[in-house]
């Protein structure tokens, strides 16, 4: 019986490739437009912010470390050099520039507005998060208590600590939970691992994996809500093909 259906934010929520393109097009117009094409620009500013992101998760620097770490390691690729001050200010415009963009998938609204007990298991920082689903109109469906974020327990996805620590916190068994998120080894296999039914979703419909069953849209995670939840929140179980594949 499933109790809680527990949902990461980015890509899964929250289209946040499709802000971060917006924000790194504008970075670049803005400040590299003559000295760099785009795609390449693209491509630099993802694999610094892959590094930094790591060294956050791995506790190594603070969130806002990482941002400004982010531009400085940027600057430093083409060319240039700022101080801490200079980079804080330019994350700041990149910043807002991603916030004006954030949307959610279409069919989001709706389909947590029909599910009973919903709650958020991210990979950031608390903070932006909460300002994220405020902004994109989502928090009134979440109970403050069912969010959790890895920066404010310290410890993040893919550690199955993080899984075994918010089964607690919640009260429920492992099959009383189900996870929904976009990251195959981030989200799916550690939930599936520590016994939590998971359905893996890839709205960009670009990861290949046929040991496991996805859903492209919120459209496709409904219906499967549906076809296999007609017992959620209920004492029948859910058939879910998802459970331990
Ligand atoms: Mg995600």
């Amino acid at each position: 019986m499933i109790k809680i259906i527990l949902f990461d934010i980015d890509n899964t929520l929250i289209d946040h490739t499709a802000a971060e393109n917006k924000a790194i097009s504008w970075i670049h117009d803005e400040y590299f437009k003559q000295s760099i094409s785009l795609i390449d620009f693209h491509n630099m500013w993802l694999e610094k912010t892959k590094k930094n992101w790591r060294l956050f998760e791995q506790k190594k620097i603070t969130f806002t470390e990482q941002q400004t770490q982010r531009i400085q390691d940027v600057w430093k690729s083409l060319g240039n050099k700022v101080d801490k001050k200079t980079a804080r200010n330019i994350f700041d415009e990149y910043l807002s520039e991603y916030e004006k963009a954030w949307k959610t998938f279409k069919g989001v609204e709706d389909l947590l507005s029909s599910l009973e007990n919903v709650g958020i298991l991210s990979n950031g920082n608390l903070a932006q998060q909460l300002k994220k689903l405020q902004a994109a109109n989502l928090l009134k469906f979440f109970d403050q208590k069912n969010i959790f974020t890895s920066e404010e327990i310290g410890i993040a996805k893919p550690d199955q600590k993080l899984f075994s620590y918010i089964k607690e916190k919640l009260k429920l068994k492992n099959n009383e939970i189900l996870y929904v998120g976009d990251k195959l080894g981030y989200d799916i296999k550690p939930a599936l691992k520590e016994g939590w039914n998971a359905i893996w979703i890839d709205h960009y419909n670009i990861f290949r994996n046929r040991n496991y069953e996805k859903v492209k849209n919120i459209k496709e995670l409904k219906s499967l809500l549906e076809k296999y939840g007609n017992n959620l929140f209920c004492n029948n179980g859910i058939n879910s093909p998802f459970i331990n594949k």
